[in-house]
């Protein structure tokens, strides 16, 4: 609070930067390597079963992952660090090399050209405990600023280029889902937003959770975390003005 009062009066203004690789002040992507008895026991802590062991090889399943740390505290060797990178996951690998060669600029200038000065994003909480929910409405706060890149949220799927779905599927909310995803005019994107929309395990099986977005719509997009913070959602929401440029081609 006291540092961006600072620069409130130092620089006049307080928007965060978008990193586009990055920040040391949030988990990233786990980093580091460890004995496949040690790595035993870092599976074993993970509360989502997203961390997986193959020998002395591990891999972490990104879209279940909530950037909880505890595989690493688990971690006896002390081996395993987190990482700083934004951990955003493409299903469209081809994405995020593009956004960081281009820049958020040129990115800006796409929405302009192509998309009539705008991306209109649609949210659709299918069940999440509120916490995307509340990263998402930061997004739109003066810190963040998503508007200036000229997104904005609208009250209709019909009016929508992407939508952007919180929370793990419920049996209640399927077919909302369903039915949003069809009402929205070509091209349109789905973004999987933290980990339930995008993996699906955070709360295991029951008998009223149908599990991840891709389960019922195709998604195009995810964003991991638990909840993912605004800046990475921003990160994806410019990723996703990309992919629909393609696709208006
Ligand atoms: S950080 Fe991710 S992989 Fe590690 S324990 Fe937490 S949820 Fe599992």
């Amino acid at each position: 609070m006291f540092k961006v009062l600072e620069r409130i009066f130092k620089d006049k203004l307080a928007t965060e930067k978008i990193s586009l690789s990055g920040s040391e002040r949030y988990r990233g992507p786990i980093e580091g390597t460890a004995k496949s008895d040690v790595l035993g026991h870092c599976a074993k802590a993970c509360p989502v079963a997203a961390f997986s062991v193959n020998g002395d090889e591990y891999a972490i399943d990104y879209k279940k992952c909530l950037f909880c740390g505890r595989c690493v505290e688990a971690c006896a060797q002390k081996a395993l660090a987190d990482g700083t990178e934004a951990g955003l996951q493409h299903k469209h690998e081809d994405a995020m090399p593009y956004l960081i060669e281009a820049g958020q600029e040129v990115v800006a200038d796409v929405l302009k050209e192509k998309l009539g000065r705008s991306l209109h994003v649609r949210h659709l909480d299918a069940g999440s405990c509120n916490a995307c929910d509340f990263e998402m409405g930061a997004t739109g706060n003066p810190y963040y600023d998503l508007s200036r890149y000229g997104v904005h949220f609208v009250a209709s799927p019909r009016h929508a280029d992407l939508l952007m779905v919180t929370g793990v599927v419920t049996r209640n909310l399927e077919q909302a889902l369903k039915m949003s995803y069809e009402a929205m005019p070509e091209p349109r994107l789905v973004l999987a937003c933290g980990a339930c929309a995008a993996g699906g395990e955070t709360y295991g099986d029951t008998y009223a959770i149908v599990g991840a977005a891709d389960q019922v719509v195709p998604v195009d997009l995810y964003v991991p975390g638990c909840p993912p913070r605004p800046s990475a959602m921003i990160v994806a929401l410019l990723a996703a003005a990309d992919m629909l440029k393609d696709k208006m081609k």
